[in-house]
């Protein structure tokens, strides 16, 4: 039995009667309130199955529905509109429209876990999260999200050359997403850094921005990853029916 959370009920479904007696009892305002029905016919049978398949999403069937995902959840605690439990609920039933309606907000899961760890049945609503964000990427109801353009550069950055360099990330995540480096919080952490940090780490840092370090006979290891890379994503997509890649 689902949770019903009067924050999900859209308010031009909810209807009051400003005066109305009733075998002449006043429920007038407030206590008159009630929800006009709805009827839905477009259900998408194939949802759960799809997202099930993708990786993250294998446990979304043993979702009891109990809340403690929502209740435990750090984005929820800011944003009552992000609500793991209500989006795990609409893809058991296949109500694409309805989850749609949220779809610019899933991505922002901040994969802290903590819904993984109040879970009573381990569904790891993280990973269904992740799972659901990637399924609204392969299906086109959204470009890339931020979340997606940070992780393709990040493993980018690892598969070409074995190493990671953070200010590089940095800089070409930016870069992707359009944002501008002078961020507020950068200009204060490189600051933070510029008089913690020993000269000869912050020279060693701005060397390897230039300099790009790479790991030794790398090319083998490269190859076998961008393999297996290549087929995890044609799979993925198998499973949601797309084609091609992003
Ligand atoms: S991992 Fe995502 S969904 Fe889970 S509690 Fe953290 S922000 Fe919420
Ligand atoms: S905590 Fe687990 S079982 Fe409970 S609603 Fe969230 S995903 Fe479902």
């Amino acid at each position: 039995m689902p949770i019903h959370e009067k924050s999900l009920i859209r308010k031009e479904n909810l209807v009051e009667n400003e005066n109305l007696i009733i075998d002449g009892v006043d429920v007038s305002g407030h206590w008159s309130t009630f929800i006009t029905g709805r009827s839905l016919t477009d259900y998408n049978d194939d949802m759960q199955d799809e997202i099930a398949a993708l990786p993250g999403g294998e446990n979304i069937h043993r979702c009891w529905q109990c809340g403690s995902c929502t209740n435990a959840c750090t984005v929820n605690a800011v944003n009552p509109e992000f609500n793991p439990r209500y989006w795990i609920y609409l893809i058991r039933l296949g109500m694409e429209e309805e989850l749609l309606r949220d779809k610019d907000i899933i991505w922002q899961c901040v994969s802290c876990n903590k819904c993984t760890y109040a879970c009573p049945r381990d569904v790891a609503p993280e990973g269904v999260m992740k799972a659901t964000a990637h399924w609204l990427e392969l299906k086109g109801h959204t470009p890339k999200s931020p979340s997606t353009e940070f992780d393709e550069e990040f493993s980018g950055q690892v598969i070409k050359t074995g190493k990671i360099e953070e200010s590089r990330v940095i800089m070409n995540f930016f870069r992707r997403t359009e944002q501008p480096l002078a961020q507020p919080w950068l200009v204060a952490l490189i600051k933070g850094l510029a008089f913690r940090f020993p000269v000869f780490y912050l020279m060693r840092m701005g060397m390897a921005v230039v300099r790009r370090p790479r790991t030794r006979n790398w090319a083998k290891s490269r190859r076998a990853i961008n393999e297996y890379v290549q087929e995890v994503e044609a799979a993925n997509r198998a499973a949601v029916g797309a084609k091609g890649g992003h």
